[in-house]
C-alpha cells in the first residue's frame, strides 16, 4: 500500500505541474510564440504545449501541431506575419494530446487536418490521462482530423515533400512522425522530448520499449544535418536524438535490473538511477516519476 501512495503522491505533483509547464526558463510569462526561421520557408513556434512547425510557401501554410486552445490568439497573431490564418491548407497532428490538438479548433475552420487514424478515434470520444488528472471531451467535428491514415502519408506542397509516418505504440496509439524532405527536417512529435525525461502515455497505448525502438528507426532514416524537431524542448540534431535514445536504453536497464533483484517501485524510486542521467530530471518529468513509468511499462510486458 504504501508504494501506492507514493506512486500516486508522484503523480499527483505532476497533475499539478504539468498543467503550469511552459517550457520553463525558455519561454516568456506572457502567451505569445518564440518564432525562430529554421530555413527559408520553415519557422519553429515555441509557445506553451508542444513545439509547431511552419511551412511558408504559394500554396499556404502547413503546420505541424497546435498547441493548446489558450495559446490560439496568439497563435492567429503569429501566423498574421505569415499571411494569416486563413491561408493554412493542412494542419498534421503528431498524436492526440490536447497540449498539440486544442488548436485545432481554429486551425480547422481553415484547414484540412491530418492524422494518424487512432487520433480521429480518441478525439471523437471522451479521453483521460489519469497520471495528470487530464480530461478531453470530444471534440466538435470541424476539429478533428478530417484525412487519416494507417501506416504512412505523403503531401506534396510548397515544392515539399511531407513523409507522414506512423510509428506504434511509442507515446502514445496514434504518433505520427513528419519528415520534410526537402529541407532535410524531422518533427519527432512526444517521441521525443529533448534532453529530458519523456512522458510515456501508458494507458493509452504508449510503451517505453517500444518507444525506444521507434526512435532507433526514425535515427537510420536521417543524417547528420537533419534538423530534429522535439515534440517538447529546444531544437536538436541526429547526436541529440541518439543521446536521448541512449538514455532511455541505459535508464530501462537500469531499472530492469532492480526489478531483477526483487525491489519495489517505490525501492526503485529510493535507490534512483545512475548520475549519468542526472541532467535528464530537469525537465518535464522528475526522475522518480520517470522510474515508475519504466517499471509500469516493462510489467505491462
Ligand atoms: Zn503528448
Amino acid at each position: 500500500m504504501k508504494v501506492l501512495v507514493k506512486f500516486y503522491f508522484c503523480f499527483f505533483f505532476l497533475a499539478l505541474s504539468y498543467p503550469a509547464y511552459s517550457g520553463g526558463d525558455h519561454h516568456a510569462p506572457t502567451k505569445s510564440f518564440k518564432s525562430t526561421a529554421l530555413t527559408e520557408s520553415v519557422y519553429l513556434l515555441r509557445g506553451k504545449g508542444g513545439n509547431i512547425l511552419l511551412v511558408k510557401g504559394e500554396q499556404g501554410l502547413v503546420m505541424v501541431d497546435a498547441d493548446y486552445k489558450e495559446m490560439s490568439e496568439a497563435l492567429v497573431f503569429v501566423l498574421a506575419e505569415h499571411g494569416g490564418v486563413q491561408t493554412v491548407t493542412y494542419l498534421i497532428n503528431t498524436h492526440w494530446h490536447g497540449d498539440h490538438t486544442q488548436g485545432n479548433e481554429l486551425i480547422g475552420r481553415h484547414a484540412q487536418i491530418v492524422a494518424h487514424d487512432n487520433v480521429r478515434t480518441r478525439l471523437l470520444t471522451r479521453q483521460e490521462i489519469k497520471l495528470f488528472n487530464m480530461v478531453s471531451e470530444p471534440y466538435p467535428e470541424h476539429a478533428l482530423p478530417s484525412l487519416t491514415y494507417s501506416k504512412d502519408l505523403s503531401l506534396f506542397i510548397n515544392g515539399e515533400t511531407f513523409e507522414i509516418v506512423h510509428f506504434p505504440n511509442g507515446h502514445t496509439d496514434g504518433d505520427s512522425v513528419v519528415f520534410l524532405k526537402e529541407a532535410n527536417l524531422v518533427h519527432m512529435g512526444d517521441h521525443f522530448f529533448s534532453g529530458m525525461f519523456p512522458f510515456v502515455d501508458l494507458d493509452n497505448g504508449g510503451d517505453v520499449l517500444q518507444m525506444a525502438d521507434n526512435i532507433a528507426a526514425v535515427l537510420t532514416r536521417i543524417d547528420d544535418d537533419t534538423i530534429v524537431v522535439p515534440g517538447h524542448g529546444q531544437l536538436a540534431d541526429k547526436s541529440e536524438l541518439a543521446n536521448f535514445h541512449e538514455m532511455l536504453l541505459g535508464t530501462i536497464d537500469e531499472v530492469k535490473a532492480m526489478a531483477a533483484q526483487g525491489m519495489t517501485v517505490a525501492e526503485m524510486q529510493e535507490e534512483g538511477l545512475s548520475l549519468d542521467w542526472e541532467e535528464w530530471a530537469n525537465g518535464l518529468i522528475p526522475a522518480e516519476a520517470w522510474i515508475a513509468i519504466i517499471a509500469r511499462s516493462l510489467q505491462g510486458e
